[in-house]
């Protein structure tokens, strides 16, 4: 039966007095909160939100060299800022080299957008931003934020005050903090929209983002809420998920999934199978980052993130602990998600609820530039939008298109290299930053992506009509997985492999059949390793033209790549 009161309950009332192991996990409401490695002493001697006070009066006055490492390798990334990669260091020197020797003196600048929610102004802020500071570089992430490159020091408090005068800001995008909340790109304005998240993700960052009690977790903590059928806030990967449902006696609100996570040991999220409505929406945010922070292991960072901790405790034991240690009251049973009809990426032209249009489009991997933001926020005024949402898929959305407009928005996007009709390759290739950039990277992953994608619409044209809407080709530069790798349908993960001659080549090892609830398969799943299925960069676009040429020889009648 549905349980469906919300008593209170006596706090502390289970059997889950806290006990000392042998060796401690970091556990601070376990083992206290004496630090156990580095990260966690400066993370302790000095909170990672007050950095922003000295690089506004002492950095970006003196410079890159008067910056301390525990606040450039540490701290800064509270306010969004990494180094970046040095140029013309390849790959195989990334293990071999000390981190400092990677990293260049130029950063590496996150734009949170939580929601993924812009303005054209906004928008134009950042492509000024971006074509002033940071030579011209602009991606859209898979998080929904942009990131901008070669940015100084000097310039970082200018870059915020103009960003903080359109009511943007880089607070907590990266670090050990709540990081940017992933929400449904067509929030309140999709015409099938079951319930519109735009008040609970608004409540969330105004109460809680730059906090300093919840800006010292054992590490990031990563938050997904859609209320759109298709599910598009890959809401399985994320260390807190609310999917939108509808309970049979008490209406539409949210669905509780915890724990997801890719990187090593990928992990699928619980649902806790507890109903949240949206008044108690925000709160319930609140109790599962308190349960991170208070009982997250900190000791190890490799085993820091929250799926750890469902691991040992279980989704059953971590929603007790939530309701009787943190909120206080049990909350109602619930229903999980419908499977989603249609794919989450929002790509083409849809109707809104209020009669107007959302056009979805495609650049290729996200990449954009700050020259091509601004003339995208052109586009939208002359044609009577001024709302456009960035999408967990690397692609945008622009908002409130009249019906007569339709046509011309579309050919404007498709001038500025943004395909609202674009290949299946195109529509599902995503790719993290990569060697470009990142220091951790060994191969090349944006520059890849984009010759791959051409030469596949080139080679597999013949076919092109029986393709499926999605067939999802994600590449990571190395082992961690930005882009996801492990829910693809085809994954690549970025290493060097020999060559001929005794040396190494850039390449990737497969993982294949991966696929999420808003990918084109029933279930969620984790993609497997190939066992020795490795291809080199050169030889890449020749792998997947086979693949996809034996799939079309060998698939049953509407088989979908995942269950092929
Ligand atoms: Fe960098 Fe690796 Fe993440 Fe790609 S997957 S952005 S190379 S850390």
């Amino acid at each position: 039966m549905t349980q469906v009161t919300e008593t209170s309950t006596t706090p502390g009332a289970a059997d889950r007095t806290p006990r000392r192991s042998a060796k401690p996990h970091g556990q601070w409401k376990v083992d206290g909160t004496a630090p156990l490695n580095h990260n966690e002493e400066f993370k302790q001697q000095d909170n990672g939100l007050n950095v922003r006070e000295r690089i506004e009066k002492t950095y970006a006055r003196e410079g890159f060299d008067s910056i301390p490492s525990d606040d450039l390798h540490g701290r800064f990334r509270w306010w969004g800022l990494y180094t970046q990669r040095k140029p013309g260091i390849d790959g195989g020197k990334t293990a071999t080299l000390e981190p400092h020797e990677l990293e260049d003196r130029y950063f590496m600048l996150r734009v949170r957008i939580d929601g993924g929610a812009l303005t054209a102004e906004q928008l134009r802020v950042i492509g000024g931003i971006s074509t002033e500071f940071g030579r011209d570089s602009a991606d859209i992430t898979d998080r929904q934020n942009i990131q901008l490159h070669w940015i100084r020091v000097e310039d970082v408090p200018e870059i915020w005050r103009r960003l903080e005068s359109v009511g943007l800001s880089t607070t907590e995008a990266c670090g050990d903090v709540p990081r940017v909340i992933l929400g449904s790109p067509v929030a309140g304005i999709a015409a099938d929209e079951i319930i519109d998240p735009t008040p609970v993700i608004r409540q969330i960052a105004q109460r809680y983002i730059g906090d300093p009690e919840l800006a010292n977790l054992p590490r990031k903590f990563k938050t997904a809420i859609t209320g759109h059928p298709s599910q598009d806030v890959v809401h399985e990967i994320n260390d807190i998920s609310l999917v939108g449902v509808v309970h049979p006696e008490l209406g539409p609100g949210y669905d509780l999934w915890v724990g997801g996570g890719l990187s090593t040991s990928a992990r699928l999220a619980d649902r806790l199978g507890a109903y949240v409505s949206e008044e108690r929406a925000a709160e319930v945010w609140l109790g599962v980052v308190q349960i991170f922070r208070d009982y997250g292991y900190r000791r190890l960072r490799n085993k820091a993130r929250m799926k750890y901790l469902l691991n040992d405790w279980g989704p059953e034991r971590f929603r007790t602990v939530l309701e009787e240690e943190y909120l206080g009251y049990l909350l109602p049973d619930g229903p999980p998600p419908a499977p989603p009809t249609r794919p989450g990426d929002h790509v083409g032209v849809h109707p809104q609820k209020d009669g107007g249009y959302y056009i979805g489009a495609a650049p290729v991997v996200g990449r954009m530039s700050g020259t091509r933001l601004t003339a995208l926020a052109e586009l939208m005024e002359r044609h009577g939008s001024t709302r456009l949402r960035a999408t967990p898929h690397q692609k945008i959305v622009v908002l409130d298109v009249a019906r007569d407009q339709i046509e011309a928005v579309a050919a404007g996007l498709a001038e500025l290299g943004l395909d609202s009709a674009p290949s299946v390759f195109r529509r599902s290739t995503i790719a993290c930053t990569g060697l470009e950039f990142c220091k951790l990277a060994i191969v090349d992953t944006k520059d890849t992506a984009a010759w791959t994608i051409a030469r596949l619409e080139d080679r597999l044209a013949d076919v092109a009509d029986r393709m499926p809407d999605r067939l999802s080709l994600h590449i990571n530069g190395c082992p961690n997985s930005c882009a996801r790798i492990q829910t693809a349908d085809i994954g690549l993960k970025g290493q060097l492999l020999p060559d001929a001659n005794g040396g190494q080549t850039p390449g990737f090892q497969v993982h294949l059949g991966g696929g999420l609830a808003s990918s084109d398969r029933e279930t969620a799943g984790l993609g497997r390793t190939v066992r020795g299925l490795k291809v080199t960069a050169d030889g890449l676009v020749d792998y997947v033209e086979r693949l996809i040429r034996r799939y079309d020889d060998e698939r049953d009648q509407g088989e979908t790549f995942a269950y092929w």
